[in-house]
């Protein structure tokens, strides 16, 4: 992200990141995840005195969106009251057999999730905001396009959808690769470059702890004018770092975002502003000296489609899911010879991977699955409306 802002790039909403709510508090860098399965499966989130604070918080409690979880999570450890993750009697013995990785994380670090509620709080885990594109990868700085989480695309908005980044890879990743091959090659003159200065470790170190505590799950005006003294100080010391620069970027696009939207939060700011907007900003920005660099236009958005297009979309994905080909993200990342069997389990009716799809989608389903696995889920489908 950086390397593309100093050649000039946007970098577009850079205060939207998205924190994974039950990470496993074990001291353990980068922390190990609790799978946001366990809590599809039954686990229910506690206090030290094993109060349920989920329902208080959001009626669909522990599915509640990955924000909502995140933040209650996080206020959670900041009272001192604690935040676990207690799987006791939702997976209980059969932890090992169901939940192999999370298992192991958790007795690496002492802690037996079948006996013993696990230690949880929020952890960075997707940066929506990145460089600016248009949807093939292209930055408007001549000979470069940006793709995967680096980039902003415009496709996950203020929050991102678990597993999105899939997305970004595989259908940005081709389509950059089509639109590289389409531009004119050019002769571009090699030069030699500055190697970018490192920080010291124990200095990276405050800068992370800083970032979580100023920048990280919910932020104020103060603490980010804080953070940025702080940023001012060290950069007079060991120079314009590119984690350096990149906490800038974070930081400045979240004190001039004044409200709160999906992963942002600001508490002095709680409420949504209308009419939303996107935060651009170049390194010219945030460093005058650089000013040289002229601020790339904005690419063209995504228009908003009309119903009948949306619903024709709807048809065409589930066709593809439920239609007898296969779905395609799993023939492209399963190998054909791998089997195994599996339990889906809803914990309400109409409810898919805790969330209630809307109804457009639950009618064309069932319209559409002849395939034998398919009629299962068209047989759900039609119990759930
Ligand atoms: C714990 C965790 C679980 C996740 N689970 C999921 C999931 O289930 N589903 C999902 O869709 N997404 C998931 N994500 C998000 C997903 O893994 C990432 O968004 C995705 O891997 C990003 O891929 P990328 O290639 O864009 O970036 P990266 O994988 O970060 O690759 C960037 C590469 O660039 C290299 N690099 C960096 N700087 C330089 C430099 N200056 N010079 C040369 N090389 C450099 C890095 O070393 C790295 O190899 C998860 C993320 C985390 C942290």
């Amino acid at each position: 992200m950086v390397m593309a802002a100093q050649l000039g790039a946007v970098i577009r909403d850079p205060e939207f990141v998205q924190f994974h709510p039950t990470a496993i508090d074990i001291g353990r860098d980068p922390a190990p995840l609790a799978t946001e399965a366990l809590r599809g499966d039954g686990a229910v989130l506690i206090d030290r005195n094993g109060h349920r604070f989920m329902p208080d918080v959001h009626e669909h409690a522990e599915l509640a969106p990955r924000d909502v979880v995140a933040r209650a999570v996080h206020a959670q450890n900041l009272s001192g009251a604690g935040a676990y993750l207690d799987a006791r009697e939702a997976v209980g013995a059969q932890f090992p057999d169901h939940f192999p990785a999370v298992f192991k994380a958790c007795m690496s670090g002492g802690i037996d999730p079948r006996t013993n509620p696990i230690p949880v709080a929020p952890a960075a885990h997707y940066h929506m905001g990145g460089v600016e594109t248009d949807l093939d990868g292209f930055t408007g700085v001549p000979g470069l396009w940006a793709v995967g989480e680096c980039a902003s695309t415009g496709v996950h908005g203020a929050n991102r959808l678990a597993s999105n980044s899939l997305l970004e890879g595989l259908v940005f990743g081709h389509r950059a690769a089509q639109a590289i091959h389409r531009a004119p090659t050019r002769q571009v003159q090699a030069q030699a470059a500055d190697a970018p200065c490192e920080l010291p470790q124990s200095v990276l170190q405050t800068l992370r702890s800083a970032v979580s505590a100023q920048a990280g799950v919910t932020r104020s005006a103060e603490g980010l004018t804080t953070l940025l003294s702080l940023l001012d100080a060290l950069e007079a010391e060991h120079g314009s770092a590119p984690a350096l620069i990149a906490a800038r970027f974070l930081t400045q696009g979240a004190l001039v975002r004044e409200e709160s939207r999906g992963g942002h939060c600001r508490t002095d700011f709680p409420q949504r502003a209308e009419p939303g907007r996107h935060t651009r900003l170049t390194l010219s920005d945030l460093y005058p000296a650089h000013a040289k660099l002229r601020k790339p236009e904005p690419p063209e958005m995504i228009p908003a489609l009309p119903r009948h297009l949306i619903h024709a979309l709807i048809t065409r994905a589930l066709e593809e899911d439920l239609g007898g080909r296969g779905d395609v993200t799993s023939l492209a990342t399963i190998p054909a010879d791998k089997n195994a069997n599996f339990v889906i389990k809803s914990r309400a009716n109409g409810v898919l991977a805790g969330q209630q799809p809307p109804t457009p989608v639950l009618i064309r389903s069932i319209a559409i699955s002849p395939s034998p696995g398919a009629s299962v889920m068209a047989i759900f489908l039609k119990r759930a409306i």
